[in-house]
């Protein structure tokens, strides 16, 4: 029997893991990578450590996407699960350990570098060929049939092709969004692109407050000042000289620029809750009991317990006291509004979400023109569309290269 043909484009996780399974399963395996190195965007992930996946049931994971995400990613994370990626990290020799938030990392000093060797030793033993500075300019189709990839004036001729470029985030490393015009040349449609798990600019900057965290809060998006939560996430939230970072900020960047896609003005306004566990009643009784423990001492030392020094007079003016009032002269409608900001401190509107700053981009290849069981196109015979470039977008924590690493199997087992 003639040994199949296959093509990869694109080294990072999704095509590494596609390429592996595809050579295990006999076929004669090209690997096309653009940049002159395997797994750029692995190598920048969790910081350069690297988040590999996230701990529990397959069944947990998926519970993590939104629910055409899920449905659709549903068979191939019971195909490929956490525990069999990490089987490939640890035959390897590395150890890697669970957060207490479920993220599961090398233990150090393995980071980002090794894994990406430990894949990239995977590849060449399963027999791939790896073609590096290979920029793939589009797809040969012929008879409505993938014939193969031209890479400039280069025709490379195979009867199966998966596509794995990723998304368009991050564009300097190697990510600029080719595939999707490929397969809209091919008939595909694309779901619209949105920044997800990226930054928010706001419309008012306070750069003296660059740099600052604000441990375990929620940030929450409103549709206006006291209107509806439209969406809420709860960790760490860094104020940046552009706006806000951290996760609370790229938890809820997908919604918001969802929002501001449909023309709604500045995707609404944000507050922080700096208390999220404690309820208002609570704080409540908390600051009148040091305010009777000490009345003379004034709101910038009690605010001074519950805001980073920072941030103490900024918090003091949105809560509408100076910092030199004493406790003892605090009217209750006062203490009201101090207790009321700590619940839900306005930091105003988005001015925008760059989606090239994304960890991930959201929208792509429409879910339904793809066959879940085996990644294979519903409109081009031969292609295949695995990782970033499908309409997926997982939360921070590992789900998206376990959806890249669930995907890219599949299809390699498949071709
Ligand atoms: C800063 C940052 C941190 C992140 N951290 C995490 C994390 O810790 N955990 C997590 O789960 N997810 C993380 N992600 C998301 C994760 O990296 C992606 O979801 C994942 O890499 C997508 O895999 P992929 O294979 O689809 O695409 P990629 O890994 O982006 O790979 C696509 C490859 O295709 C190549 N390519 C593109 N165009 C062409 C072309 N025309 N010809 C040839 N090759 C081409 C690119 O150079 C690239 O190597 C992070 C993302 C970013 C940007």
């Amino acid at each position: 029997m003639a040994v199949r043909e296959v093509l990869v484009i694109g080294g990072g996780a999704a095509g590494l893991i596609a390429a592996k399974r595809a050579a295990e399963r006999g076929a004669r395996v090209t690997l096309l990578e653009k940049n002159d190195r395997l797994g750029m965007k692995i190598l920048i992930s969790g910081g350069g450590k690297c988040n590999l996946t996230h701990a529990g049931s397959m069944e947990e994971l998926r519970a993590a996407f939104r629910s055409s995400e899920a449905r659709f990613l549903k068979p191939c994370f019971y195909r490929y699960t956490n525990d069999d990626f990490l089987d490939i990290v640890h035959r390897a020799g590395m150890q890697t350990y669970v957060r207490p938030d479920g993220r599961v990392f090398p233990v150090e000093p393995s980071d980002a570098k090794d894994v990406v060797a430990v894949l990239e030793r995977a590849v060449r033993q399963a027999g791939v060929e790896v073609v590096t500075g290979a920029a793939v300019s589009g797809l040969i189709i012929e008879g409505g049939k993938i014939a193969g990839v031209r890479i400039g004036e280069e025709a490379r001729r195979a009867e199966r092709v998966v596509v794995a470029v990723g998304g368009s985030s991050y564009p300097a490393t190697g990510t600029t969004g080719d595939g999707w015009r490929w397969v809209a040349e091919a008939g595909h449609k694309n779901a619209p692109l949105r920044a997800a798990l990226a930054p928010l600019y706001l419309e008012k900057v306070e750069p003296a407050w660059s740099g600052i965290a604000l441990r375990d809060v929620t940030l929450k998006a409103r549709t206006q000042a006291g209107g509806k939560e439209y969406a809420g996430w709860r960790g760490d939230l860094l104020f940046t000289h552009k706006g806000l970072s951290g996760p609370c900020a790229l938890g809820i960047s997908r919604e918001i620029a969802e929002r501001m896609a449909l023309g709604l003005a500045s995707g609404g306004v944000l507050e922080v809750d700096l208390f999220p566990d404690t309820p208002f009643e609570a704080l409540q009784a908390k600051l009148q009991a040091e305010l009777q423990a000490s009345p003379r001492r004034t709101v910038g030392s009690i605010v001074g317990h519950y805001v980073p020094d920072r941030l103490a007079v900024p918090f003091a003016a949105a809560a509408g006291t100076d910092m030199q009032t004493r406790g003892a002269h605090l009217s209750s409608k006062a203490r009201s509004k101090l207790i009321q900001t700590l619940k839900g401190w306005p930091l105003g509107g988005v001015r925008s979400v760059p989606l090239e700053r994304g960890e991930v981009v959201a929208g792509g290849v429409s879910l339904d023109e793809v066959d879940p069981q085996t990644m294979a196109s519903r409109i081009v015979p031969g292609l295949f569309l695995v990782g970033e470039i499908l309409d997926i977008a997982g939360p921070v924590g590992g789900y998206n290269l376990q959806a890249a690493w669930s995907t890219g199997y599949v299809a390699g087992d498949c071709v």
